[in-house]
């Protein structure tokens, strides 16, 4: 929707990363529109906004920034550049609900945002997502996208005597069994997060106790983001490490998986984007990161878990 919404046209340019979930780039690609891979920061293992300038074309009309296991973009400095070069910017916030950047909930700040409610995330419906609009310019035509291109809404409301086709668009709603297990989970995202946060925070005390002795990095939260515990993950010294550290968690029935890999390596990456530059970070860190499980109900496990990840990593 915020591809349709942004009348994005083929050959246009999106900036984004190249370390995210397909959904990002196919989003826009199905407009016919281009991404252009820029790599990310060593820190957050967001978007490098310091590579986004050189990246901008006379073509590029987006920059979509990924919130990486719900820690912020630097979304400042992002706004500035949008700024300055007339460029729209849309949140991939699907793993960043209840996160903020200096006290700002993420998905409030680019123009559009998306939220995702897939089972793998914080707060769920199953499948599903929601689209954030904060520049109102995109309200009016985003609901009668929603419908199928009609202008459906404005007729339940009394606006219009009968409803027809003004618009492109599609189904992009959820059924009303979805749409109330999710109200369900809404009501419930503080505690949700709260528990997250609890067994995260475990999760680094002992990574720092582990740091000098395995060579391992935890992750790193900016003082300005506020994050919402979505993933907790590692990197490992090398890929071959990664490998045996998964591989024997598994033999003690705990799942521990890496993430992406980058789409500028991919098939379709090089189909329909462009890299710009090396992306050198972004190869180096999809070899070497392994994500620990985090869910509800993992509490009575963790020690457990934290002694098979010790042995694991050879402490
Ligand atoms: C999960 C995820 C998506 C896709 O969300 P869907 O609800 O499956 O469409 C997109 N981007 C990122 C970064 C994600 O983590």
């Amino acid at each position: 929707m915020a591809a349709i919404l942004l009348d994005l046209q083929p050959g246009d340019e999106v900036i984004m990363p190249s370390f995210t979930f397909v959904s990002t780039a196919n989003a826009f690609v199905l407009c016919g529109a281009v991404p252009v891979f820029v790599d990310v920061r060593q820190d957050t293992l967001n978007l490098d906004e310091r590579l986004v300038e050189a990246a901008i074309t006379s073509r590029t009309k987006a920059i979509c920034v990924v919130h990486y296991a719900g820690v912020g973009c630097d979304m400042d400095a992002i706004m500035a550049l949008a700024k300055a070069h007339g460029l729209f910017v849309v949140e991939d916030a699907a793993q960043a609900i209840l996160s903020t950047y200096k006290n700002r909930p993420l998905g409030s700040i680019g123009h559009l945002a998306a939220l995702s409610f897939h089972e793998t995330k914080n707060v769920i419906s199953g499948e599903g997502g929601a689209l954030l609009i904060n520049d109102e310019r995109f309200i009016e035509r985003a609901e009668v996208v929603r419908e199928n291109g009609t202008n459906r809404s404005k007729f339940f409301r009394g606006q219009i005597d009968k409803y027809t086709w003004v618009d492109i668009g599609s189904s992009f709603l959820p059924s009303e069994i979805v749409a109330a297990f999710l109200a369900a989970q809404l009501e419930q995202a503080q505690a949700i997060t709260a528990r997250r946060l609890a067994i995260w925070d475990q999760y680094a005390t002992w990574a720092a106790s582990m740091q000098t002795q395995s060579h391992i990095r935890a992750p790193i939260i900016p003082a300005d983001c506020g994050h919402n515990a979505h993933m907790f993950y590692l990197l490992l010294p090398s890929l071959e490490r990664r490998t045996s550290f998964i591989a024997q968690l598994k033999e003690r029935g705990i799942g521990a998986v890496f993430h992406y890999v980058p789409l500028h390596s991919s098939p379709a990456g090089c189909r329909y984007g462009r890299a710009h530059g090396d992306l050198a970070v972004t190869s180096d860190v999809s070899d070497r990161l392994v994500r620990l499980p985090l869910w509800i109900g993992l509490d009575e496990h963790m020690e457990n878990v934290l002694a098979a990840a010790s042995a694991a990593l050879g402490a």
